[in-house]
């Protein structure tokens, strides 16, 4: 297997990582204005300064390249570290503004770069942060700068001013940073509301109402794919149709409220049944069973064939058999004949069923709580 510096099995890391390389260019960027800077003599750095400083922002985003890369920083809430990132870059921006000379007003420009990085994972507290230590930092700095200097020296009053403005700046940001974070949360709700929305229809479109089981649609789509998966492998794939015996009867007898919990039990007995049952040595086989319409059900059996689907669909009707079912009109006793097809190649999905639906119709007539199957 070969590395990959930008994986893209992990769509999440590779935003991470693209964010990154984007912060990287965000440092360089500023070589620009820094080296025109230093070129006119508005430092207090020469070009070997400068070479310190691409080499820290380098170094720095390499760090943090490979904390995120390697996976380290996912026990993190903010796997991207937007916090200690920032806070690293006003750190180094602090240390070129020192250096500065005429250039000082231009580099102050360094910090809202930095915050607004943070534009996009940052809350309004982690702003309001930020914001504040940006300019106590600055503060801190102009008062060691002048710790020598008159209380009247006019350069002192400029910074002054700076402070200020840098001051109103990060406050400002920190209130736009909290708007967009509160749009970001408005919206992330919103998706995880919409993605619980969807899963809701999903379960509703490919469930039966009365008994929870699969539906008729979903069936065939199970089919339908089992069909696609078969034609392409070539394993088998078997069906069987369940139809309970004298349905009509207990209806009749008990009422319609009986024979839906006929019904009901029926579906949990199957479903229970056809999780235990070891499906002639399979773990990996998942079958599927769903109603088919009425008091008739389906049974979808993969890698089965025709007689392993028999010996199965019989170790289902022993418990089916073996206890009435509990409703409302008292425990009613239920049976069912099954007609059991195994996919031919070529075939269509509808005419397995179709074969499917003859062996039940002999079933019947061969006198019902029997299993025939399709030849
Ligand atoms: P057979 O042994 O030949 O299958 O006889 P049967 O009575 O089971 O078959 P028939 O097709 O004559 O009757 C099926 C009955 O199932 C008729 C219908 O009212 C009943 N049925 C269909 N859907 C439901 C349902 O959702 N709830 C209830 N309680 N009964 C239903
Ligand atoms: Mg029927
Ligand atoms: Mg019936």
């Amino acid at each position: 297997m070969s590395f990959e510096l930008f994986p893209r099995n992990d769509p999440n890391l590779r935003r991470l990582l693209r964010r990154q390389l984007m912060g990287l260019a965000s440092y360089l960027m500023f070589l620009v204005p820094l080296v025109y800077a230093v070129n006119e003599g508005w430092m207090r750095m020469d070009f070997s300064g400068l070479a310190w400083f691409v080499a820290a922002a380098c170094a720095v985003n390499v760090f943090f390249f490979l904390a995120i890369r390697s996976g380290w920083t996912r026990r993190f809430q903010d796997p991207g570290l937007t916090l200690a990132q920032i806070a690293t870059a006003v750190a180094l921006a602090l240390v070129m503004i020192h250096y500065s000379e005429e250039a000082r007003s231009v580099l102050l420009m360094l910090f809202f770069a930095a915050l607004f990085f943070g534009i996009f994972g940052l809350g309004t507290r982690q702003f309001l942060l930020l914001g504040t230590a940006t300019a106590v930092g600055y503060w801190g700095l102009i008062q060691w700068e002048f710790r020598d200097a008159p209380a009247e020296d006019p350069r002192r009053k400029l910074e002054v001013l700076r402070l200020l403005t840098l001051s109103m700046i990060m406050l400002w940001m920190a209130l736009l940073g909290s708007y967009v974070a509160g749009l970001r949360q408005n919206l992330r709700r919103r998706n995880a509301e919409l993605a619980e929305a969807m899963a809701r229809l999903r379960t509703l479109v490919a469930h039966d109402e009365l008994t929870g089981a699969f539906n008729r649609r979903h069936l065939m789509d199970i089919l339908t794919r089992e069909k696609e998966r078969t034609d392409r492998f070539g394993h088998v794939f078997t069906v069987c149709i369940i139809d309970l015996d004298y349905f009509k009867r207990i209806n009749d007898s008990h009422g319609h409220a009986a024979g839906d919990d006929v019904l009901r039990g029926f579906t949990e007995r199957m479903l229970a049944s056809a999780r235990k049952i070891d499906w002639l040595g399979r773990q990996d086989v998942d079958t599927t069973f769903g109603r088919y319409g009425g008091e008739e059900f389906l049974l979808v059996m993969p890698h089965t064939p025709l007689a392993g689907a028999r010996v199965c669909v019989e170790r289902i009707r022993d418990r089916v058999v073996a206890a009435p079912f509990e409703t409302g009109a008292g425990p009613l006793e239920a049976n069912f004949s099954a007609g059991v097809a195994e996919h031919r190649p070529g075939e269509t999905v509808a005419e397995t069923l179709a074969r499917a639906d003859e062996a039940l119709y002999l079933a019947k007539t061969r006198g019902r709580g029997r299993t025939e199957t399709a030849d």
